[in-house]
């Protein structure tokens, strides 16, 4: 049975397009090596920086959470599915993000969803990087606020955007940019919000646990958490389980409740996963030398690509994009890496910007040098 309208001529076009996309179907935890097709492939394409998705401790929580509290949560937060392991970990992410309060969501997308739209509508407006995540652009469009967006972490920009606005204005940034790896000029936004009366969310998915001694991401390196009243942040990634959370003040945390549509109507995360969370997010805080290790691989990557003419973006983070332009391009440097045992993803419009196809390399603290080594070997290589 099959829809009464025609699905194939878009298809096609993808395919033409050189744009159609495909999964791999991989056997085994997520690390710096992965096995696909029955064969080990060294892993630049996860997003698990500090390598915690398989760390044993975390793995263990996890285990004694489902055996504390099963596998499902059976309810959503507000009716009775709000279980203890997610209230401690609410309390563990207030306490590591310095505010009153922290929300679970069940992932990064439906905190950015729920959150706007609680916070703006109809009426008021909504001022977005042109750069944001695709979760943060749709959940302006979704909000009913008047949707504007201003180039690329220009402040400038944004001001001139903010003085014609109506209504409530919220500003909203990805705080490390998931495709681009560099990092919103936090003061600047601060400092324009602040001069237009705007409010300003950022959604630190990709700093949160990386950057900053303690892992506290930009609001930590910039300083500027002060000024931040919404923070985001995602636990699929640096935390390496699954879900995400909105920090900031008593009265914003009471609002979401009440008004985010994906907090209240969905069910709440497994509890086994914010028992498990609970325990990465230790292992995030306390061992620093994950970060510094990062730090190390990133420079000795950075260096590399540089000597072989690859064309880096500004990025101080694990993402580090090689950008090469057009997407056949992208694609054929990818299948090289990939016959050289690496795997890194070619991301191709409409993800970034026509014209700025990539090769998104992300390290994690679970690498070795090696791993970066074998990486710029099959660079050369692939080069050709
Ligand atoms: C990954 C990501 C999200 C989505 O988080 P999920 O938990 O994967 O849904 C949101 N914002 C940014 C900036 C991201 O990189």
């Amino acid at each position: 049975m099959s829809l009464p309208w025609d699905l194939e001529p878009a298809l096609a076009e993808r395919r033409r397009q050189q744009r159609y996309r495909q999964r791999r179907t991989v056997d085994s935890p997520t690390g710096p090596a992965v096995t696909v097709d029955g064969r080990c492939w060294r892993n630049f394409c996860s997003n698990d920086y500090l390598g915690l998705a398989n760390h044993p401790d975390v793995v263990a929580a996890l285990r004694t959470g489902a055996e504390h509290y099963g596998a499902g949560s059976g309810a959503s937060h507000l009716v009775c599915g709000h279980q203890r392991p997610h209230h401690e970990l609410e309390e563990a992410l207030a306490d590591f993000t310095g505010r009153e309060r922290a929300l679970l969501f069940s992932t990064g997308y439906m905190a950015n969803l729920g959150a706007v739209s609680a916070l703006v509508g109809r009426g008021d407006t909504v001022l977005e990087d042109r750069l944001n995540h695709a979760s943060l652009l749709d959940a302006g469009l979704l909000s009913g606020a008047r949707f504007r967006r201003y180039a690329h972490a220009q402040s400038a920009h944004l001001a001139s955007k903010l003085a014609g606005g109506q209504g409530r204005q919220l500003v909203v940034t990805d705080g490390v940019f998931s495709m681009d790896g560099d990092a919103a000029p936090l003061a600047e936004l601060a400092d324009t919000c602040e001069a237009h009366g705007a409010g300003l969310m950022v959604d630190d998915a990709h700093g949160l646990g990386v950057l900053g001694e303690g892992g506290g991401g930009l609001v930590e390196t910039t300083g500027e958490g002060e000024r931040v009243p919404v923070l985001v942040g995602t636990l699929g990634k640096a935390f390496g389980t699954g879900g995400a959370f909105v920090a900031g003040d008593e009265a914003l945390i009471e609002t979401l409740i009440q008004f985010a549509r994906t907090y209240i109507y969905t069910t709440a995360l497994p509890p086994a996963v914010a028992a498990a969370t609970l325990k990465s997010l230790e292992l995030a805080r306390g061992e620093a030398w994950r970060r510094e290790h990062l730090q190390t691989l990133i420079s000795r990557f950075r260096a590399g690509a540089a000597e072989r003419g690859y064309q880096l973006m500004p990025s101080a983070t694990p993402i580090q994009p090689l950008q090469v332009g057009d997407d056949e391009t992208a694609l054929r440097i990818s299948d090289k890496l990939r016959e050289q045992g690496c795997l890194v993803t070619a991301i191709r419009p409409p993800t970034v910007p026509e014209g700025t196809a990539r090769l998104r390399v992300t390290l994690s603290a679970a690498h070795e040098e090696t791993d970066v080594d074998a990486l710029l070997e099959a660079l050369d290589h692939a080069h050709q």
